[in-house]
């Protein structure tokens, strides 16, 4: 099997696997239990937040532990408007989120906040567009670090300087599922109050992520329990799942694998000179995204499963598959385009001879199957 989805998920490294059965097996206690069984628990757990963090470069009591993502992304928007609503009743956010945060927007929009969604210009966040829509009564800026669906990045650093002169009161988010352990992920440089991950777009396993909470941000969670990582998201811990992502993080070299995967990309480009490809000049290697013209990118996709070969056609990350071109036509696709969207997504274990058989079998089903199929 060829595997080119790497960004819809991961496959686990070995290393992460053996710590997920060790610590199942040798401290399989309840972290929060005071006896030694509790104890072994908290080390494994503790030893893992300090593997996040450091890719993070920030303490490691800024960092929380979630079951993903999806719910970092929720706890970080939620928490932040049960927070700083009396301040004001504006969101910023970007077009072309993920559902995580768009999904959350859709709610706070029915519940009465006014959201700003900020597309792209001339291939690249509009930021023109934002400083306007920034005042003094904005309370959340969430803005994705890399477009899971074209590796488009958002210049999240200039973020910061506008937030602190134009709307002080509102705190900054960023979805970095997409680019953790891929892209420099140095918070301070960031400048960001609340940033989500997830383990298993690195190698870790599914149910765990994190999400970083600067020190003086408080948050009020929308999870309500026993109180676990300090009432940010109550829910006994998921310690070997924790344990596993910690490994994952240790392992993630990503200065090392952005030039592979750079390399790689750059080498899929050319071979795949028959379709379209979309380049950004803010772009994680990591992504690729292609159309052919005339063609559906979900008999691609299937031609290319049937010859072993994984990729996806937009997101993989919607349980029912409902696509409906959002993401991609506020980055600047037409609809032609969005019907027929392929997605290759690296990691640094691809190798050139995987490019050679992707373009090989694309190049054949373009051949072989109808066009007009969109
Ligand atoms: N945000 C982005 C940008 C993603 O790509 C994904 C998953 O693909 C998520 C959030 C959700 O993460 P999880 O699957 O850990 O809930």
């Amino acid at each position: 099997m060829i595997y080119l989805d790497n960004a819809a998920t991961t496959l686990p490294l070995d290393k992460a696997l053996e710590k997920y059965i060790d610590v199942s097996k040798n401290a399989f206690g309840n972290s929060s239990s005071m006896h030694t069984a509790g104890l072994d628990a908290v080390n494994a757990l503790e030893n893992a937040r300090a593997s996040v963090a450091s890719l993070l470069a920030c303490d490691k009591s800024e960092v929380y532990f979630t079951s993903g993502g999806t719910e970092s992304d929720n706890i970080a928007i939620f928490g932040t408007v049960r927070r700083l609503n009396r301040r004001g009743k504006k969101i910023i956010t970007c077009a072309y989120e993920h559902a995580a945060v768009e999904n959350c927007m859709n709610e706070l929009e029915k519940q009465g906040f006014e959201v700003i969604r900020i597309g792209t210009k001339d291939g690249a966040f509009d930021i023109d567009a934002f400083e306007k829509a920034l005042s003094e009564d904005v309370i959340l800026i969430s803005v994705m670090y890399a477009n899971n669906e074209t590796g488009l990045i958002n210049p999240i650093e200039r973020i910061k300087p506008l937030r602190d002169r134009l709307a002080p009161a509102a705190y900054i988010h960023t979805d970095a599922v997409q680019a953790f352990g891929k892209l420099p992920c140095d918070v301070a440089r960031l400048g960001v109050d609340l940033l989500s991950v997830s383990s298993h777009k690195i190698g870790g396993v599914k149910g765990i992520g994190a999400l970083y909470i600067r020190k003086g941000v408080t948050v009020s969670s929308p999870v309500f329990g026993g109180g676990h990582e300090k009432g940010i998201r109550s829910g006994t811990v998921n310690v070997p799942a924790a344990a596993a992502f910690g490994v994952a993080c240790e392992n993630a070299d990503p200065a090392k694998n952005y030039t592979a995967v750079s390399a790689l990309r750059k080498y899929a480009c050319e071979k795949l000179d028959f379709v379209k490809t979309h380049t950004f000049s803010a772009q994680s290697p990591y992504v690729l995204s292609v159309t052919a013209d005339g063609y559906k990118g979900e008999t691609l996709l299937h031609y290319l499963n049937s010859k072993d070969i994984l990729v996806a056609t937009a997101s993989a990350c919607s349980s029912n598959g409902k696509k409906d071109g959002r993401v991609l036509m506020s980055q600047g696709y037409d609809e032609n385009e969005v019907s027929s969207v392929l997605r290759i997504s690296f990691c640094a274990d691809n190798t050139k001879e995987d490019i050679d058989a992707l373009a090989a079998a694309l190049k054949e089903g373009l051949g072989t199957l109808s066009k007009g199929v969109k």
